[in-house]
């Protein structure tokens, strides 16, 4: 199938981006790489009038550093996170979550605003950014706002942009140098959206953890009670821990769905306190 025919814009500023945007009265969709827009339209499941392309926009592409914060313009691809095409982005955690979405040609185009504000619950990036504690930057005509990434995915595909918002870009905290971090995902072959999956970030000179469920049936899902254990303890939980921590979060889970989640918590935690086992 074929798209229905819109009108394609692409503006030269944010601001041109925001005013087109505004003037279509909700009648236009923002294209960021348009590996999930691009589909969807194909499918008629989206019929805008207009497409406003924001990926080349110069606000959307740049990396900066704004205190304890690395700030990612939302047009960032996932390949540029991969090849770490600026200095700033050379970061672990980073560059591994973006090598592992899709296939490089989706890479190549799908970007990191896209990712999140599609926030399908399999993606990768809606995962990590939560387990990393990031912020999310939306512009709007009436000034930017910044929500956290707990605030802005809503559900499956819902999030807080409104009619006419941009998400212009990501807030990740920086990690500590004693951080460390595990991430994993079981996907039936490599390039396919996971069926579960967790993220974890420990940092021992904070006494921070954070341990993140993601592929559920909507926004990613922490798990509080197994972080703190972590932070106190500094050590791989055992399995019955890992179990009944699963088991509390997601109760209505079958057994098959809960094993799997509870491996991937236990693979995840493996990077950070059992490294060897992961070579
Ligand atoms: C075959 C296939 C496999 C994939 N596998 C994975 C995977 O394993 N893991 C994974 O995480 N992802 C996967 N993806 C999704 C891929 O990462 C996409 O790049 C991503 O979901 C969308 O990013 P995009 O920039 O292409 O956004 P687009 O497709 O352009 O847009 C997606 C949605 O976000 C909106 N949007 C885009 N940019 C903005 C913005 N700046 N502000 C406001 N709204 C915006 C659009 O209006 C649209 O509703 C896969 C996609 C395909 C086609």
């Amino acid at each position: 199938m074929k798209a229905a025919s819109f009108e394609y814009q692409r503006p030269a500023t944010l601001q041109d981006a925001l005013r087109a945007l505004a003037d279509a009265g909700g009648a236009a969709k923002v294209m960021g790489g348009g590996q999930s827009l691009g589909p969807m339209l194909n499918l008629r499941l989206a019929r805008p009038k207009q497409v406003v392309d924001v990926s080349s926009l110069g606000e959307l592409r740049q990396v900066t550093a704004e205190g304890d914060l690395l700030r990612i313009g939302a047009a960032v691809t996932h390949a540029e996170i991969e090849d770490g095409v600026h200095p700033l982005l050379r970061d672990g955690l980073l560059q591994s979550v973006a090598a592992g979405i899709a296939y490089r040609a989706i890479r190549n185009r799908g970007t990191l605003g896209g990712s999140l504000a599609h926030a399908d619950p399999a993606a990768d990036w809606v995962l990590a950014m939560a387990a990393l504690g990031a912020q999310i930057e939306i512009a709007s005509p009436a000034g930017t706002r910044r929500v956290t990434m707990e605030r802005f995915m809503h559900g499956a595909y819902t999030t807080e942009l409104a009619e006419g918002d941009v998400l212009s870009a990501v807030l990740v905290p920086k990690l500590g140098m004693a951080a460390r971090w595990g991430y994993f995902k079981f996907c039936r072959k490599t390039g396919e959206f996971a069926e579960a999956s967790c993220a974890a970030v420990f940092d021992p000179s904070r006494k921070l953890a954070r341990i993140v469920l993601g592929a559920l049936d909507g926004a990613p899902q922490a798990l509080p009670a197994l972080a703190a254990e972590v932070a106190r303890t500094a050590a791989m939980p055992s399995r019955e821990t890992l179990r009944s921590a699963v088991a509390a979060a997601l109760p209505g889970k079958d057994a098959v769905d809960r094993k799997l989640r509870v491996a991937a918590v236990e693979r995840c935690l493996h990077q950070i306190f059992i490294p060897e086992l992961c070579t």
